[in-house]
Parts: C-alpha cells; sequence; structure tokens
C-alpha cells in the first residue's frame, strides 16, 4: 500500500461534522420508512450526498492518522465500514428484495418469505413445522446464497485495499480483542454445557411438551413463542408498565421532551419496536406497535433502554462517544430494561402475573440459550472470516451450533446466521455487562433496585457518558471488575434457582 498522508485535526473535525450529518439523515430514513410514514427506503441518494465520507482515500488518510486514541480509530471504524459497505450495499438490497418477493409453497398454501418464520412460531402442527423450516432452508440456499457468496468475496477482496490480510484482521486492527473473547466463549460453553441440558430440556417440556434430546429446530421458534404467557403480557398494558417503570427511576417519560413516542397504528409500519436516535440526544424516537406477548414486551423494554442511553447522553460529547464506540454499552443499557420483563419482582410489582417465578425460571433458560448460541456464533465467524473458500464451513457450522444447543440448525443457514461488523462482540459482551451491572445494583439499591430514584440518578449519570467508555471501562468505573462471560452463567443460574 502506497503511503498516505494522514488527515490533519482540521480535516477530522470536518469529518466528524459530516459523517455526523449521514447518521442522522440515515437514521431518520430508517423510522420514516419502518414507521409506516414513507412507501420507500431509499438510502441510495443519502450514500450519493455523502460519497466522499467512504471512499477508499478518504478511509486511508483516516487510518494514517490513527494514533494511540480511541476516539480516531473510531472514526477509521466507521469509514471502513461505510467503504465496505457501499462496495456490498447493492446485494443488500438484492437480498432484501428476495425476501421480500419470494413466496413457498406449503400444503398448497402460498407463504411470502418472511412470513416464514412466525408460521412456525405459531404452528402447533409439528409436521407442519417441518415443511414450512425446508421449505424456507431452500429458498435460502437457492435465492440468497448466491448474493451472500458474492458479497463475501467482494468484502474480502476490498479488505485487503484496507491494509488487513482478512475481515477478522482487520477487527483486530479496531481494537476488537475477539481471540480473548472466544477463549472466554469455550470456557463458558464448557462450564454451562450441564446446566445446558437441565434447564433448557425442561423448558422445551414445559413449552413444546418436548425433550431437549428429541427436539428440532422448527421446535426451537416454538419454544421461543410460548403463546401459554400471553395472557401475563396484555398489549394494552405495555405502555403504563413502561411509563411506571420510568417514573420509579425518577424519569417523566412525558416531560422527556427529546423522546418522541410513536404509538399510532398505520398500515405499513413494522410490528417490531425500534428506537431511531436520529439527533443524539435531541431527538430520539420510539416507536411501537403494541401487539402483546413475551416477546412484544422485551422488544419495548429492549428498545426503551437504547432510547434512555441515547436521550440522557451528552450532548458535548464528540460525534464518535455519542454515535460511535462500543455498541456493549447501549446493548447493554437495553438488556437492563428488557431483562426486567422476566424479573419476578418486577413482574409482581407491575403486572397481575401468574407464576412469575416459573416465568423468571424459562426466561432463564431462553437467555442461556441465546449466549450458547452467540459464543457459537463467535466462534464459527472467526473461522469463517480466515478461510479461503467459505462454503467448506458450511458443515462446521453445523457443528459448532449443534455441540452449543443440542439441536442441529440448518446448513442453509451457514451464510445467512451471520452478523456484519462482527456485532456478536457487542451482543456478548453486553450479556457480561449487564449481568455484573445487574449484580451490583441488586447489592447497592436491592432486589427492586428498578423502583429506586437513586439508582435512576446512578443510571442517568452513566447513561450520559453515551459511548465515550466501552464495556471494560465502563465497568471497571461502576464496580472496579473486569468482563466476565462467565457472570452471565452465575446470573442464569441464580434466576432459575430463586
Ligand atoms: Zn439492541
Amino acid at each position: 500500500m502506497p503511503a498516505v498522508a494522514p488527515a490533519s485535526a482540521r480535516d477530522l473535525d470536518a469529518y466528524r461534522e459530516r459523517a455526523d450529518r449521514f447518521i442522522a439523515r440515515l437514521d431518520e430514513e430508517y423510522y420514516r420508512h419502518f414507521a409506516g410514514l414513507k412507501e420507500r427506503f431509499e438510502l441510495e441518494p443519502i450514500y450519493a450526498e455523502f460519497a466522499d465520507l467512504t471512499t477508499l482515500e478518504q478511509t486511508q488518510t483516516i487510518g494514517a492518522a490513527v494514533n494511540g486514541s480511541s476516539s480516531i480509530r473510531e472514526l477509521w471504524r466507521f469509514a471502513c465500514e461505510g467503504y465496505l459497505g457501499q462496495l456490498t450495499k447493492e446485494l443488500e438490497e438484492q437480498v432484501a428484495q428476495a425476501e421480500a418477493q419470494l413466496k413457498a409453497t406449503v400444503d398448497g398454501d402460498e407463504i411470502p418469505f418472511r412470513m416464514l418464520k412466525p408460521s412456525i412460531m405459531n404452528e402447533p402442527d409439528r409436521a407442519k413445522r417441518e415443511r414450512l423450516e425446508r421449505s424456507r432452508n431452500e429458498l435460502v440456499d437457492e435465492h440468497l446464497n448466491p448474493l451472500y457468496l458474492e458479497a463475501h468475496a467482494r468484502t474480502r477482496e476490498a479488505v485487503s485495499a484496507l491494509g488487513a490480510d482478512n475481515y477478522f484482521d482487520l477487527y483486530r486492527r479496531f481494537g476488537y480483542d475477539l481471540d480473548a473473547l472466544a477463549e472466554q466463549c469455550r470456557s463458558f460453553l464448557a462450564s454451562t454445557e450441564q446446566l445446558h441440558t437441565t434447564i433448557v430440556d425442561k423448558v422445551f417440556r414445559e413449552r413444546v411438551g418436548l425433550p431437549l434430546a428429541q427436539a428440532e429446530r422448527w421446535d426451537k421458534d416454538r419454544m421461543m413463542r410460548a403463546p401459554k404467557w400471553d395472557i401475563g403480557f396484555p398489549a394494552d398494558r405495555m405502555l403504563p408498565a413502561l411509563r411506571e417503570t420510568l417514573r420509579g427511576l425518577g424519569i417523566d417519560l412525558d416531560a422527556q421532551r427529546n423522546v418522541r413516542l410513536d404509538v399510532e397504528s398505520r398500515p405499513t409500519k413494522d410490528p417490531r419496536a425500534f428506537c431511531a436516535p436520529i439527533e443524539v440526544p435531541d431527538d430520539v424516537v420510539l416507536v411501537i406497535k403494541p401487539a402483546g406477548g413475551a416477546d412484544d414486551w422485551g422488544a419495548l423494554f429492549h428498545e426503551a433502554g437504547h432510547a434512555e442511553h441515547f436521550a440522557h447522553t451528552d450532548a458535548s460529547l464528540s460525534m464518535e462517544h455519542k454515535r460511535l464506540g462500543d455498541n456493549a454499552v447501549t446493548e447493554c443499557w437495553a438488556m437492563t430494561f428488557e431483562r426486567l420483563t422476566d424479573t419476578a419482582g418486577w413482574l409482581s410489582r407491575l403486572l397481575d402475573f401468574p407464576r412469575p417465578r416459573e416465568y423468571q425460571a424459562e426466561g432463564a433458560a431462553v437467555i442461556l440459550y441465546y449466549v450458547r448460541r452467540y459464543c457459537a456464533k463467535l466462534l464459527y465467524e472467526i473461522e469463517f472470516h480466515q478461510v479461503e473458500d467459505p462454503t467448506a464451513l458450511r458443515s462446521r457450522y453445523v457443528e459448532l451450533q449443534a455441540d452449543a444447543l443440542k439441536i442441529t440448525p440448518a446448513p442453509e443457514d451457514y451464510l445467512w446466521d451471520m452478523d456484519g461488523s462482527f456485532y456478536v462482540h457487542a451482543y456478548l459482551r453486553a450479556w457480561a455487562l449487564e449481568a455484573q451491572i445487574g449484580a451490583f445494583l441488586r447489592e447497592k439499591f436491592g432486589n427492586d433496585w428498578f423502583a429506586q430514584r437513586s439508582a435512576g440518578s446512578l443510571l442517568r449519570e452513566l447513561w450520559s457518558e453515551g459511548q465515550r467508555l466501552n464495556a471494560d471501562e465502563l465497568l471497571r468505573e461502576v464496580t472496579g471488575g473486569s468482563l466476565e462471560l462467565e457472570s452471565v452463567a452465575e446470573r442464569i443460574r441464580e434466576a432459575s434457582s430463586a
């Protein structure tokens, strides 16, 4: 690579300013489309207007300016991800288009591709669930996998222009300690193996009437759906429960002028709750279409956690500390709120909930399932991004996931089931951070910490830091400890036996 002159301090300031506008425009477009306010999702004109931010030259000049500070390294990561993103944007759009247009015919019915997963979850007949799942697998293999492979090939080629050996090496250069996290994942998988076969087996028997040893992947979706708990989570209690929870922490949701609540019903509004931090902290939108059920409640509280984090972020922080940084931090605040919805004490206080302890124990088993799944995903993605021929890893995907979950995944999902930008690194560390901060909150403020104004004051103080501190630094500041995935296992053992 030819030597490139580093960007000056002035160039970097100008870059921050434009990147801030670029992200705001993307978030606004995302909000308007998925809230059902704008029919077409038009990213292309926004990318075109800000094309200068993600050229190879721009990326290289910022890369050359990276010094000891994590701040410029975050700008460099943003530029690199933008550069790689614009090379594969067209393929991503093709994937989205295929997903929107493909249909499967199952038992004589035409089912749109995006409705297949929900259909499996809601299908009580096991044999029919299998037919739905297999139709979905065929569509993925035939129509989506060729697009994923092409995107992967383009990324691979582009990564060397960014000065890295491969995608894994690139993220190491961004400061991701993937090797250390992988080591923690291997230990976590070993230490929770027994727990998994005990409590995940129990939740399968309770919810699907099958032992884990006989469960298949189409039973897993049914297990996650858990219709028997719908009665405990009514749609009309969602917003009142959120308001009340925030009030307990000393936050008046309706008085927060920078948090917009979009609850209006529109025909094309996405049913899943989301948060769009258009301006941080001045304009944060929390979008919901309340439907009720455990999953919907969890999603609302998760997104509310993101919204409060961004809305309390100190306006004077730099762009990278408000909008970029370690996403394990914002995911931790989202999980902190989401976890309340399977905490027995919170359920009893806020809702007229039947058998809260039983629900809490099942919730703990579901978390264990997810964390083990993500441990296996990280191990897989690390291998995936270092091989010459990704198609050779189809069976490795099955092996790693089946080892972790005791349920065999679809080999066809070996490309679909991957997160870009090693986002799995953020989720895994967020689970650990949430478990450790959660233990701290309970110890300091009691099991009903969520009803203590003093706990709210501490949270507001931590939220004001935006993402200036990474998850490790934040935890050190709060408890003095270091991030341990094993703490998630302790939290699960506690919640499932309480
Ligand atoms: Zn999230």
